[in-house]
């Protein structure tokens, strides 16, 4: 099979009939083999008795149902594991994405040796009070996974080989960051091209302000655990040992400070009433702290099953 359509979906049963046919006509013009998998997100207007229906008419169309709203990213990550086509193609449901992107996304793929190929609203639809955030957390999201390329991390127009979907795992709200995830699985060969992007023509987003928050956050956790996931004590020793150490001769100098002057007759006072006693005390608290953190997590480190898992591209 050539191409495998994953469609996260919640609420969204207006935009299906008209998704569901003009996928079906990109693919027939083209001559690929292809299966659309809609994956149901636990919706509650009629989607899934829409899905249904698709189904009856198209041996192609595919479904999913979530018994719960769990998310988009668990939704990708349940399509991606059934997932059959040499070229995965994800899109949103809502119709603000064109399938008639498909065709050059496929020959980015397996013409042009892309492992992943990001779509990029350069020109969105959508508030400006999405579209100006946006961009800071793009420069960020570039910055941070030094995947220095793409201008939309979070376009739900994306092709991948289908190796990649295999390979990686989209939990959460990482969704946002699929490239990065790709990137730390080893699949380097990311690519971008520029996709039309409609105003939602049906429905409502899903997604309100509180993206962003949760997005920068997700950002750290995952710059945390690529790097220092298998070795936190190098994170977290090195935070508390600096600061241990600033913490402990900051204290020697008011400590020897003191003797200093006793020893010449100058003015002193008791180092309890000096602020930065206390001040060097809480760093090297801190620091112990730190440090400690950095034990816990090797110890948590080492009981995971994962601790020894390799992407293994080829063996001989
Ligand atoms: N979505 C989902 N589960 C959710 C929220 C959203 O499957 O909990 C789907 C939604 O139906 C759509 C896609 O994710 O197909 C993108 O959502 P939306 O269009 O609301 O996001 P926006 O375009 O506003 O960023
Ligand atoms: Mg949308």
């Amino acid at each position: 099979m050539d191409i495998s359509v994953v469609i996260p979906l919640y609420n969204e049963a207006e935009s299906l009939p008209e998704l569901t046919a003009w996928i079906d006509r990109v693919m027939t013009d083209n001559g690929f083999t292809y299966e659309v998998i809609m994956v149901d997100d636990g919706s509650t207007d009629n989607s899934w008795q829409v899905i249904q229906d698709l189904a009856k008419d198209n041996p192609s169309i595919h479904g999913i149902s979530f018994r719960r709203n769990y998310g988009k990213s668990p939704a990708l990550n349940t399509g991606f594991a059934r997932a059959q086509g040499d070229v995965v193609i994800t899109m949103d449901a809502d119709l603000q994405d064109s399938p008639d992107e498909i065709p050059e996304l496929y020959r980015m793929i397996t013409a042009e040796g892309y492992d992943l190929v990001s779509g990029w609203k350069k020109k969105r639809y959508d508030p400006l009070s999405k579209t100006i955030p946006t961009k800071l957390f793009n420069a960020t999201a570039r910055r941070v996974s030094g995947i220095k390329n793409l201008h939309d991390f979070n376009c739900g127009l994306k092709a991948y080989r289908k190796e990649v979907v295999k390979h990686i795992e989209v939990y959460g709200d990482m969704h946002r960051y699929i490239p990065y995830l790709a990137k730390n699985a080893g699949f380097s060969r990311i690519g971008e091209k520029v996709v039309h992007h409609q105003a939602r023509k049906y429905g409502t987003t899903k997604f309100g302000l509180d993206r962003f928050v949760n997005g920068y956050l997700d950002l750290a956790t995952l710059w945390f655990t690529s790097r220092f996931g298998a070795k936190p004590m190098h994170f977290f020793g090195l935070l508390g040992s600096l600061m241990f150490v600033i913490g402990l001769i900051a204290v020697m100098v008011i400590g020897f400070g003191k003797l200093w002057d006793m020893a010449h007759g100058n003015p002193y006072i008791l180092v309890t009433d000096s602020p930065y006693f206390y001040l060097s005390l809480t760093m090297m608290i801190l620091g112990s702290m730190l440090f400690l953190t950095g034990f816990i997590g090797e110890l948590i480190v080492r009981n995971s099953p994962s601790r020894n898992h390799y992407e293994v591209k080829e063996t001989l």
